[in-house]
């Protein structure tokens, strides 16, 4: 345990570093349980910073020997503990410190720093891996330059690779063993630190930038899984060309490397030059992989890839500043998805993400700032609040500023920035400068916690011809934040004639609406257009310009009218959704009350409208068709959640959608049913996607076919779309062929472990009572193990972020089964284990039953001794009075 982590770290207290690195020499000796690793420091005092003692940090390590500028040093001179490097006196000018640590990549089951994936030697030094594998100033804003020898058994380790250019390599004389050297000639953080040993297959390319350099392409593989890697191979071309074309940035070594790993915490990492990849992410084949999965691997290979500028070239001054790479580098990522797929599907997809994840946190007691002001654990601060919600922080500013403004202030910060430790602040000046604005009071965004409430009152003077919008914003009190202020909201909105055309936006008092985009910055505000002679439905938040809650004053008629006629496709299927979470919850209330559950013709008939509109795309038909989530109704509701009547509420509509369509689906269903070689692009994805949602509502229908036509797909699939989503659709119902499909599903694919984690996943996701013990029996399956993140996030994850109902049995035995699972995986693996624990993320949400059973678990947690710092943390924040 990290005991100085127990005190928070805070942004008010930052300082700048005392000492800087100007260089790291490297010399690795890969062993399985005893690398040997030199460091060799060539250090400065920061001129910018008062004189200060060295201390460099360590975790677990054991210093073998210490030189500075060539002489051994005295044991009284310095003071090394497992977490610490100190010289109380260094020299007050640069100087070399050579340090010689000794550590034990199998014992690593932390799968952070130096560890092995399976036999694969590898890394992963963010946030603060690297201080376990050599004594270091391991903080962001010391950047160096680093070159790095690795060496190893011929036998071992063939394939030896770490950041930069190889610069030098060959057989160490008179052994079995090789080497290889490595420079990275550009400045970085520890945290970007890589290498890899192992034995790997590969694919190889050539990319060639703009300016005509040309670029090798390599992404390694575990041996046999080569054809895997073309796809991403692809997505990494396109991601190269995408960077150069639309923010003029252009790769800059003379390799770029990918590694798939087995063990990985995370999904992937940016290391420069190096990335490391969740294999999760990077292999793919229509046999093994989902349309989703193609889908994943394409934005991720991107989003590292775009990291090159967002990250790396500039990085952060310190982790308070995480959303700097991280939002913006989301923001690219689905920029990129955006154009290289269909963006209304691609935003209504981050949207649903963004509620499902980042509101449910910003509502809980884990809410906290896009950039926190205090942390105990920075693993704990990976979350969707900095990444996604960061994302549609720097999309605000595009949508305030317009593209032209955004590029001016992204090209401002490149040349500003670049090879430098860059804070929020200097992010958003560049934005202000470039485009003469006052950026003060959005900074809010990165400060307050919470998801502003946005209500808007339309009311209409047929005789002035006059529409008036009253506008009013609220941010609710989120721990530590009772207070809050005013935000910038861009809210673009349009004003739809009752024949369905947009109106020109005209304001009485003569300003503009640019863009279409009404710029809210006080709690009250009311807006006045003229010449509307007849009242007109306010289509708001389009495109879902601002991360906001909105309530209207829309009825059922706008809702549908939106619907069918918004010229804006994000919002019409915003518009089902509202009519479809309003109808949801009133049934959840109805049968808490023991009432009747009520039905809706008009939603029923504006979804029918949709699937018989040709012309949209099916990838939106079946969006618009995938009704709210469990989830969705839950955050919704807010409080007093019961999942059992959110579960029936929505399985009833999910019937009453696939008896009133079901002529319509059956057609879908028999139109998309064709049979073409797979091709993973996003129009084919999508007419599976619909395909697959019609054969899911018609077999949740009343007496119908649907469940022979779904094993019969499944037995028939020529890919894993088609056969895992039979296989889902199956899941749903107590029949025969369920078992039938999940034992063959195990035996035809037992030899691929990210397709049994599918197999793992799909059963713990099961809503019946049986599943929690089906679980635990899994836990004890020869395929199962608490080692690999990948398979803990399927089963346990799964059964705990994806079924309802189970988890949050009245019972509290889902619970119960959670938290054991957490205490036995925390010594082991912290990072995974806290993540596990955030399961508990919305406890104070429920009804007051599962509260107290909640309640009950997470203090056995916080009462268990030897917890991790990551443990720690989320459990206390979880249970701590707001
Ligand atoms: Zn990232």
């Amino acid at each position: 345990m990290r005991t100085d982590q127990d005190q928070p770290v805070r942004l008010a207290d930052y300082q700048p570093p005392s000492w800087l690195v100007e260089t790291v020499d490297l010399d690795v000796a890969l062993h399985p349980t005893e690398t040997r690793v030199r460091a060799k420091l060539r250090l400065k005092p920061n001129p910018a910073a008062p004189a200060a003692p060295l201390a460099l940090d360590g975790d677990g390590l054991t210093l073998r020997s210490i030189k500075l500028n060539g002489a051994p040093l005295a044991a009284e001179n310095y003071a090394a503990t497992p977490d610490r490097l100190s010289i109380a006196q260094p020299p007050r000018r640069p100087f070399v410190l050579e340090l010689e640590t000794v550590v034990d990549p199998t014992a690593n089951t932390a799968l952070s720093g130096l560890y092995r994936a399976g036999d694969t030697y590898c890394t992963q030094c963010e946030a603060e891996g690297f201080r376990r594998i050599t004594y270091f100033p391991d903080r962001p804003d010391v950047m160096a330059v680093y070159t790095t020898r690795i060496e190893a058994e011929k036998s071992e380790a063939p394939v030896l690779l770490a950041n930069g250019n190889l610069t030098e390599a060959g057989d160490v004389a008179g052994t079995t063993r090789h080497y290889a050297v490595w420079r990275d000639p550009f400045p970085k953080p520890s945290y970007l630190f890589a290498l890899v040993g192992g034995v790997l297959g590969h694919v190889a390319d050539e990319f060639v930038t703009m300016s005509g350099r040309k670029v090798a392409l390599r992404i390694y593989v575990e041996p046999g899984r080569e054809s895997r890697a073309d796809f991403a191979m692809d997505a990494l071309k396109r991601a190269m060309r995408w960077d150069e074309e639309a923010f003029g940035r252009e790769y800059d070594l003379n390799i770029f490397m990918i590694v798939a790993v087995s063990a990985f915490n995370m999904g992937a990492m940016e290391n420069k030059g190096l990335n490391i990849f969740n294999d999760k992410y990077v292999l793919a084949s229509p046999e093994t992989a989902t349309d989703e999965d193609y889908a994943n691997i394409d934005g991720i290979i991107a989003h590292e890839y775009f990291h090159n500028w967002t990250g790396n070239r500039i990085t952060c001054r310190d982790w308070f500043q995480l959303c700097l790479k991280e939002g913006l580098t989301v923001f690219r990522d689905q920029e990129y998805t955006a154009d290289q797929r269909s963006r209304p599907v691609e935003r209504i997809s981050d949207v649903r993400a963004l509620r499902a994840h980042q509101f449910v946190e910003d509502a809980g007691p884990l809410a906290h700032p896009v950039r926190p002001e205090v942390y105990r654990e920075i693993n704990n601060f990976y979350t969707p609040t900095v990444y996604e919600k960061g994302a549609e922080i720097v999309r605000m500013l595009k949508v305030l500023l317009g593209a032209d403004g955004f590029r001016k202030g992204m090209d401002l910060y490149f040349a500003r920035h670049d090879g430098q430790a860059a804070t929020v602040e200097q992010f958003i000046a560049c934005f202000a400068k470039a485009t003469d604005r006052d950026l003060a009071q959005f900074m809010r965004w990165y400060r307050q916690a919470g998801t502003p409430e946005v209500a808007v009152t339309l009311s209409h003077d047929a005789k002035a011809a006059t529409c008036t919008l009253e506008i009013a914003q609220m941010l609710p009190a989120t721990p530590g934040q009772p207070v809050k202020e005013p935000q910038v909201i861009p809210l673009a909105l349009g004003l739809v004639a009752p024949d369905g055309r947009d109106l020109p936006l005209r304001r009485a008092d003569g300003r503009a609406v640019e863009r279409g985009v009404l710029v809210l910055t006080r709690p009250a505000e009311t807006f006045v257009f003229t010449n509307v002679p007849q009242r007109p439905v306010a289509s708001l938040n389009r495109g879902f310009s601002a991360p906001i809650r909105l309530t209207a004053n829309l009825n059922a008629d706008d809702l549908r009218f939106l619907a069918a006629h918004d010229s804006d496709a994000f919002n019409r299927w915003q518009a089902l959704q509202t009519l479809a979470v309003t109808l949801l919850i009133d049934n959840v209330k109805a049968l808490r009350a023991g009432q009747p559950m009520r039905q809706d013709a008009g939603f029923l008939s504006a979804l029918g409208a949709i699937v018989a509109d040709t012309a949209l795309e099916p990838a939106f038909v079946a969006r618009a068709l995938t009704l709210p989530t469990e989830a969705d109704v839950a955050r919704e509701l807010g409080r007093d959640v019961d999942p059992d009547a959110i579960f029936a509420a929505r399985n009833a509509l999910r019937t009453a959608v696939g008896d009133a369509l079901g002529p319509a689906l059956r057609d879908i269903y028999r139109r998309l049913s064709v049979s073409a070689p797979y091709s993973p692009d996003a129009e084919s994805a999508g007419r599976r996607n619909l395909k697959n949602v019609a054969l899911d509502l018609l077999a949740a229908s009343s007496g119908s076919a649907a469940i022979a036509i779904a094993a019969r797909q499944y037995a028939s699939a020529d890919n894993m779309t088609d056969r895992m989503a039979a296989i889902a659709t199956l899941s749903l119902h107590p029949v025969r062929e369920r078992q039938a499909a999940i034992d063959d599903f195990y035996r035809r694919y037992q030899v691929d472990p990210l397709v049994i984690d599918k197999w793992f996943a799909l059963q713990a996701a099961i809503p019946e009572a049986a599943t929690l013990d089906r679980v635990k029996e899994l836990t004890r399956h020869p395929a199962f193990s608490l080692g690999n993140p990948n398979r803990v996030r399927s089963l346990v994850g799964a059964f705990a972020m994806m079924n309802q109902t189970q988890f949050n049995r009245a019972d509290g035995a889902g619970y119960a089964f959670l938290t054991d699972t957490v205490l036995a995986l925390d010594g082991r693996n912290p990072q995974v284990a806290s993540r596990m624990m955030t399961a508990f993320k919305s406890w104070r949400a429920l009804e007051p039953g599962r509260r107290g059973k909640a309640e009950a678990e997470l203090r056995r947690v916080a009462a268990a001794p030897s917890l991790s710092t990551d443990v720690r943390d989320i459990v206390e924040r979880s249970l701590a009075d707001t």
